[in-house]
């Protein structure tokens, strides 16, 4: 899937196309590269199915806008972009079953009546570094289908429900004969007063207006487990779009990211964070506050600390769910070296640099020892 073409450039139109220019684009396309006049065309095929998959996300005004937002990480529902089912909307066997006849996706159309499952979502929730370590519930907005509280998902006012489609007496294919240049072709569509379905809602529920399925705005309450990591996903079963003809309702996944903080980094259940230290304070040693998750703690750095010393504080680091006790704190020493120095500064430093015997600095003095062997070596 490297390289996939964005969706817009797929079908020729602009990010503002309407639904019936993006439906025309999807219909010119579909015709020029149906595998049925490019019999073995691997090319065309791809193309096809390149077109199919942005046609189903583009003519749906939820995946559209999940993938003008997201691109093509972006929220999937409806078991994700699968350029598939050809689900739902426009029927696409309906533009060429005309043409040539008979079932042209082979193996027989998605039945309509069955139990489906509801579509997934997804949700991307950014939370506080401390709301991650410390765990957090937070109230979500959610938009999704459900089964219409007015109708109870029969799509009917009365308790009538649905009835037998009067148009094709309930097989939900009508069929149609078509005068070509090569004779009479009969060909079956799916009939279009009920969809396929074979039933129609006669009296239609002006809640739903007869689909039986409403969009609701919720509220949802997530409980954030404490040590969740940034890219990690909560997944609430049953909290997506409503499953159809008695199916599984759909998922709802809560995608979090974790914001920076100002001075921790997070490694899985460890914390890594800096502390400057003065040059004197490692040269002499000293002793420092060192602010953790969970209080200040003491910390007293050894004479001669050098820079990029790293100190671990047990337990100062995150509890990941299910562990056993928390991670460890890793704290690495920056030694800042003075800027601009008065003169009386400078004074003292070239009398302790004079008065040094080179003992004070072992990896300068070692250093200058390798060379001066490498050079003598040299000249053997
Ligand atoms: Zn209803
Ligand atoms: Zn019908």
């Amino acid at each position: 899937m490297a390289d996939k073409r964005d969706y817009y450039e797929v079908l020729g139109v602009g990010r503002n196309a309407t639904d019936d220019e993006i439906k025309k684009a999807y219909r010119t396309l579909a015709k020029k590269y149906h595998p049925d006049l490019h019999p073995g065309d691997a090319e065309a095929e791809a193309k096809f199915k390149e077109a199919g998959e942005a046609y189903e996300v583009l003519s749906d005004a939820q995946k559209r806008a999940a993938y003008d937002t997201y691109g093509f990480d972006g929220p999937q529902a409806g078991g994700g972009y699968s350029g598939g089912g050809f689900s739902g909307g426009f029927d696409v066997g309906d533009i060429f079953e005309s043409f040539f006849g008979g079932d042209i996706f082979g193996g027989g159309r998605r039945t309509r009546n069955g139990p489906r499952e509801g579509s997934s979502l997804e949700y991307r929730l950014t939370i506080e570094f401390e709301e991650a370590v410390f765990g957090v519930k937070k109230d979500i907005r959610v938009t999704r289908e459900e089964v219409c509280p007015d109708c109870h998902g029969s799509g009917s006012k009365s308790s009538r429900g649905k009835q037998t489609c009067p148009d094709c007496g309930g097989r939900g294919t009508v069929t149609q004969v078509t005068n070509t240049p090569l004779g009479r072709i009969q060909s079956s569509r799916p009939c279009p007063r009920c969809g396929g379905s074979g039933s129609v809602v006669t009296d239609p529920c002006p809640s739903c207006m007869g689909s039986g399925r409403k969009r609701c705005n919720r509220t949802i309450t997530v409980n954030i487990p404490a040590g969740i990591d940034n890219g990690e996903r909560i997944v609430l079963r049953g909290q997506g779009e409503a499953g159809y003809n008695g199916g599984p309702d759909g998922n709802l996944y809560i995608s979090i990211s974790v914001k920076p903080h100002r001075f921790y980094q997070r490694d899985g259940e460890n914390i890594r964070c800096e502390i400057p230290l003065t040059m004197t304070q490692a040269a002499l040693g000293c002793t420092i506050d060192i602010p953790t998750l969970y209080g200040k703690v003491s910390y007293t750095v050894p004479e001669g600390t050098q820079p990029g010393t790293v100190f671990r504080l047990r337990g100062s680091g995150v509890q990941l769910p299910n562990a056993r006790s928390r991670g460890d704190m890793f704290v690495t020493v920056k030694v800042e070296i003075p800027r601009k120095l008065t003169d009386a500064q400078k004074k003292l430093l070239k009398d302790f640099e004079s008065g040094a015997t080179g003992k004070e600095y072992q990896e300068n003095k070692s250093f200058r020892d390798r060379i001066r062997d490498w050079f003598t070596e040299d000249k053997t």
